[in-house]
């Protein structure tokens, strides 16, 4: 089979009808120029306002309250219509997904109904210019100045900072615990420099310069700031992103590959079909972060593994469609915007160090496994 197939084609009639409604809306929504500004703001105020945005969320905050195995074909769509998609996972599954595992009710409520209706968008201030893999290091300050703080510090590799309207932030307060904020950017202090990347989407150097915020701006208590980390972490690892992307890269690099030798070859047909195989099992390793995720649970090994497993798999079909020179058999758009196997070798790189390194991977789940002395299954 070299047609690689989306994890959740053959479910059951209430996931078809989610995807069958999302599909409708991705039909007339304005994705070619969200592609072009590299702003899909717009698309999702069009699936918010049907409330397919976050749909695993309580409806009370603008979801659907379905689970996130469901949940996943939105994620999946995003990715075939090839809408850009980090925007999406910094706002839903990582800024809005801390919040409402980890804040209170009122800020809750304050913030996560306008993510869900795309009115409102997330982005994450933890990596600083000394401290990435290693975040205990960091040296951006949350000094107390009232009920509040005033922040102090420079944060950099920032994704979509420019577009965002509240950003999570770690810094260390004057008891040195670290200490999770969400940070208003249209505050007083805030400055927020691009910095280029080989990748469509800009980072950005973030500068706190005494931003005020209040009590009510705390994630959880003073002091939580890394236990939550680490959830939210978990959050970002399922593989989820990583997969659908792995998975529309494949299906362009067959289409691709068959264009450009006037049909598949025996030998690349082998190799599209052991990439096949290993999306197989990069699927199963998602479905299973996400179930456990619909039980409440959160095993950070796992998430490692499936974080691990989609970026590697990912990067592996980029290179080899390169290889090839599939991405230059693909038909540029008349959008003119970049192909998906373009942005593929231009995106690769990233996805194993964003949300942390394949090697930090490797690392957790060598102290998390090893060290209890599980047994470490696939
Ligand atoms: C596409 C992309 C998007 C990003 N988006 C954001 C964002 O929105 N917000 C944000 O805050 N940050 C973001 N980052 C930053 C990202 O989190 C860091 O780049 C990442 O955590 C690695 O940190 P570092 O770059 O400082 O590298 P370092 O931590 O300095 O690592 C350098 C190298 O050393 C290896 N290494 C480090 N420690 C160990 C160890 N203990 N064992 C083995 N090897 C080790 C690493 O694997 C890596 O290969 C993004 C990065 C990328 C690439």
């Amino acid at each position: 089979m070299l047609t690689s197939e989306l994890l959740w084609e053959h479910s059951e009639a209430p996931v078809r009808a989610l995807r069958d409604e999302i599909r409708e809306i991705l039909a007339s929504a304005p994705i070619a120029e969200a592609r072009r500004r590299r702003d899909p703001r717009p698309v999702h105020r069009a699936l918010g306002r049907a409330g397919l945005l976050a749909p695993q969320w309580p409806v009370e905050y603008g979801g659907r309250g379905v689970s996130h195995v469901t949940a996943a074909v939105l994620v999946e769509e995003l990715a075939m219509h090839d809408v850009p998609d980090l925007l999406h996972t910094l706002t839903v599954s990582i800024v809005g997904t801390t919040l409402l595992n980890c804040a209170g009710p009122e800020m809750r409520a304050r913030h996560l109904p306008g993510f869900a209706a795309g009115t409102s968008f997330g982005c994450v201030l933890f990596s600083e210019p000394h401290a990435g893999s290693d975040l205990s290091v960091l040296s951006t300050r949350a000094v107390r100045h009232g009920d509040g703080y005033r922040l102090h510090g420079t944060k950099t590799h920032s994704i979509f900072a420019r577009l965002a309207d509240h950003a999570l932030c770690l810094a260390r307060d004057d008891d040195d615990a670290l200490t999770l904020f969400l940070v208003p950017l249209a505050g007083e202090g805030v400055r927020i420099e691009p910095i280029p990347a080989l990748m469509d989407d800009d980072f950005h150097e973030v500068t706190l310069d005494g931003v005020e915020v209040g009590p009510g701006d705390v994630v959880g208590e003073p002091g939580q700031g890394w236990a939550i980390v680490v959830r939210t972490l978990a959050y970002e690892r399922t593989g989820l992103d990583y997969y659908v992307k792995a998975l529309r890269w494949h299906r362009a690099a067959t289409a691709a590959t068959g264009r450009l030798r006037g049909g598949i070859g025996q030998h690349d047909a082998i190799g599209l079909a052991r990439l096949n195989a290993r999306l197989v099992a990069a699927g199963t390793l998602v479905r299973r972060v996400l179930t456990r995720l619909d039980r409440g649970e959160l095993n950070e090994d796992e998430a490692a593994a499936a974080k691990w497993y989609t970026t590697e798999l990912a990067a592996e079909i980029a290179w080899w469609a390169a290889e090839r020179g599939a991405d230059q058999a693909m038909i540029a758009g008349e959008d003119g915007v970049a192909d998906p196997l373009d942005v593929a070798a231009r995106e690769a790189p990233g996805m194993r160090i964003s949300g942390g390194t394949s090697e930090m991977m490797l690392e957790t789940l060598a102290r998390l496994r090893l060290d209890s002395g599980a047994e470490v299954r696939p």
